[in-house]
Order: C-alpha cells, then sequence, then structure tokens
C-alpha cells in the first residue's frame, strides 16, 4: 500500500508553509474543505484547512481517510500551554489526546470519559512521536511530549488552566487534536498532533494568540517539514 501523508492545520497560519512549499497536483472541495494533494520532500501529502472545532476536524479527517488514502495524519498548528514549564513557542508532540469537554460526570463518568466506549484517551503513533521528537531536538526545539486536551473552547483563564493541568494532566489544551485523534483510532490509521505554544491560556491568551500565532504555527510547520524529510515510507 502507498504511503499517503494527511496534513492537518485548523487556520490558514498553520497551513500556508506546507502550501506554498508543495508541487500542488490537484485541489479539491468536499464539504467545504478544500484539499490539497501533491509532493512534500517525496512523499504524497494531502494538506487541509480543517477549521477550527472538533466537528471539523473529525469531519476532515475522515475524508482524508476514505477518499484520499490517508494512512497517516499529522496535525500541525498552536495551543495554549497547560503545563507550568511551557513558555511561548515551546512544542508539545501528543502522547495522547483528549476531550476535556467530555463531561458526564453528573453519571459518575470522570471528566474526559466518552461513556461505554473502551477508550477516550487515544494514543499517538510511537513511531510518529519518536521522529517528532528527533526533529526537536535536531533544531534545538524546546519540547514536551504529553498529553493534548482538546475542547471546543478558548481557554482563557487561569482557573481553568490549573484544572486542566491538576484534574487532567494536560501539557496543552487546543481545539482539534482529540477528534482528529478519535477519528483516527476508529479507522486505525496512526497520528500525531504537534503543537506549538501560542499564549499560555490565561488571561493574556487572546494577546498572547494574536501576537504570537503566525510565529508559533512556523515553528510547528518546521517539525513537519523535518518530519517529511526523515520519513521513511
Ligand atoms: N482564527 C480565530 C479563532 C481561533 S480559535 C481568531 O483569529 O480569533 C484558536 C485556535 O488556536 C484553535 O484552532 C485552537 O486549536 C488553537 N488554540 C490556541 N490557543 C488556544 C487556547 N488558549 N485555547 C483553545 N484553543 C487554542
Amino acid at each position: 500500500m502507498s504511503q499517503v501523508i494527511g496534513l492537518i492545520g485548523a487556520m490558514d497560519e498553520e497551513i500556508e508553509l506546507l502550501l506554498s512549499g508543495m508541487q500542488t497536483a490537484r485541489k479539491t472541495v468536499k464539504a467545504g474543505i478544500t484539499y490539497t494533494e501533491g509532493m512534500l520532500h517525496g512523499h504524497r501529502v494531502v494538506v487541509c484547512k480543517s477549521g477550527v472545532g472538533k466537528v471539523n476536524a473529525a469531519v476532515t479527517t475522515q475524508i482524508l481517510i476514505d477518499r484520499f488514502g490517508v494512512n497517516s495524519v499529522i496535525f500541525t498548528g498552536v495551543a495554549g500551554a497547560v503545563n507550568p514549564e511551557l513558555n511561548i513557542g515551546d512544542i508539545v508532540i501528543s502522547s495522547t489526546c483528549m476531550q476535556h469537554d467530555m463531561d458526564v460526570t453528573p453519571l459518575g463518568f470522570a471528566r474526559g470519559i466518552i461513556p461505554y466506549q473502551d477508550i477516550s484517551e487515544f494514543a499517538a503513533d510511537s513511531r510518529l512521536i519518536q521522529l517528532a521528537e528527533m526533529a526537536c531536538r535536531a533544531r534545538g526545539d524546546r519540547y514536551l511530549t504529553g498529553k493534548v486536551l482538546s475542547g471546543d473552547q478558548f481557554v482563557a483563564s487561569r482557573e481553568t488552566v490549573t484544572t486542566l493541568y491538576t484534574e487532567m494532566g494536560g501539557a496543552c489544551t487546543e481545539m482539534e487534536g482529540a477528534a482528529v485523534a478519535q477519528a483516527c483510532h476508529m479507522n486505525g490509521a496512526p497520528f500525531v498532533v504537534l503543537r506549538s505554544m501560542s499564549d499560555k491560556a490565561d488571561g493574556s491568551a487572546h494577546v498572547n494568540f494574536a501576537e504570537f500565532t503566525v510565529e508559533a504555527s512556523h515553528r510547528s510547520h518546521q517539525i513537519v517539514e523535518y518530519m517529511l524529510q526523515h520519513f521513511d515510507t
């Protein structure tokens, strides 16, 4: 089976360098999302902007797998830091992904647990994690391999961040990763989520996000570039 790598970002800033660097073969619009097929560093890739949030991310991932035969998925983008050791610009590589806004606690389930389902915390592919770690080390990026928490909310409160860290053990928080992860898990497709910190998900998050998103997006993109250069098929 030939390798096709799906590369997803949620916003233009997160995929613009991928699009400008690839040899484009074809663009297809499906469910309002533009999928760009082509070659990047000798690999067949499909690049797309999912839009913000878990539903967009899940639909996009399913289409990548069904329609474009993608068999590995890399998400690249920005996030709010949750682990207090992280600074703006640092990288988080997903060890696992979980939805922090899946909340069925009134029925006795712990926060983040999807009821009546074996798995609620989705493990990223160990080979893709290793490749991303190798990229960070080679580039001298500060990185942490940890739990990516996703929810349909822009987190901008110190209190919430503290809870996400102490109760859920999150490394960072964003709005798409766990949806990509769950869709990949349901289809048996390996994935990894890469996020560079645009903010600290606190009271200054909206200001920091505006200031650092482009720079952080490009930093995450550099990791993807390195991964593709060292990806063996
Ligand atoms: N593009 C819009 C909305 C961005 S929403 C704007 O310019 O206002 C924030 C995006 O960045 C989401 O895709 C999310 O995954 C990520 N993100 C960055 N910091 C975040 C935070 N503190 N909380 C949640 N998501 C965050």
